[in-house]
């Protein structure tokens, strides 16, 4: 059947092609996605594609944009989607802005008594509800490994919060998920981050304790360690792992075990 929609997307890419050897330095510089098969790599090239026209990249001054950045950054965000279908699932936000650094941003909290507090901090992204996502252009270039960091995915993985209203650590989950599943699993491994940091405020953590910041944090890291750090978000809450398996629909753990079984490279390193 025709379609406008599939007849758009051919055009576009057909206007916009990848260079081969472009597109294996993007892949190169992502290790993340080592793993992945032929049929997803195509799939990844294609909408990082679609991805640069339908969002506008605005670089501050200090960031050097050119079309290589401009696919490290699309790659890493359509990773998550890599099997979520051909849904919208960035809908309402155009714009993405780059900082040449961490930037400054006031911050408000209430705390128990009802008190707000504002202060200065140090971020190196910002997802705004309705608005733009922010990311300082170090932190995106510092993604892409196994390192259990992703700036990309982190500030998206706000996005898809915020698809059913605020941030609130729970996105529209699928048919064949139950919220109540969900939040007894985040809640049990949020509460159990928490009580380690409440007993001592610099412990060393599993994860990165800025996912005991709130809901909507907690969800964006642990978004973060699926993808980057599979194994240790899966050694130290299995459950969660599972819960966000049926959200994103893939299996990280499972591509780094088979490439730390098969590749040389993996092997070398581990
Ligand atoms: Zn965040």
């Amino acid at each position: 059947m025709w379609s406008l929609s599939a007849w758009r997307r051919q055009r576009t890419l057909a206007k916009h092609p990848i260079a081969d050897d472009m597109w294996q330095r993007v892949r190169h510089h992502l290790s993340f996605l080592d793993g992945i098969s032929d049929a997803e790599d195509r799939w990844l090239r294609e909408a990082s594609v679609l991805f640069l026209q339908d969002k506008h990249l605005t670089a501050l001054r200090g960031v050097e944009l050119h079309q290589e950045q401009r696919l490290l950054l699309a790659a890493q965000a359509q990773l998550p989607l890599l099997h979520l279908g051909d849904l919208n699932w960035y809908q309402g936000f155009h714009e993405i802005v780059l900082y040449p650094d961490d930037f400054l941003s006031p911050q408000r909290h209430r705390d128990a008594s009802g008190v707000e507090h504002e202060w200065d901090g140090e971020h190196s992204g910002e997802a705004w509800q309705q608005g733009p996502i922010i990311l300082a252009w170090p932190g995106v270039m510092a993604s892409g490994g196994w390192e259990g960091y992703n700036l990309v995915i982190h500030e998206l993985a706000h996005k898809l919060d915020m698809l059913n209203g605020d941030a609130n650590g729970l996105p529209p989950l699928h048919a064949d998920m139950r919220v109540s599943d969900w939040a007894k699993v985040m809640q049990e491994a949020y509460d159990d981050l928490d009580r380690q940091l409440e007993r001592n405020p610099d412990a060393e953590t599993a994860i990165d304790p800025y996912a005991a910041e709130n809901p909507a944090e907690f969800f964006a890291v642990t978004s973060e360690y699926f993808f980057s750090a599979p194994d240790l978000l899966h050694e130290a809450y299995p459950q969660v792992y599972e819960q966000l398996k049926l959200f994103y629909r893939q299996d990280p753990l499972a591509r780094l075990r088979q490439l730390l079984a098969e590749d040389p490279v993996y092997q070398a390193h581990d």
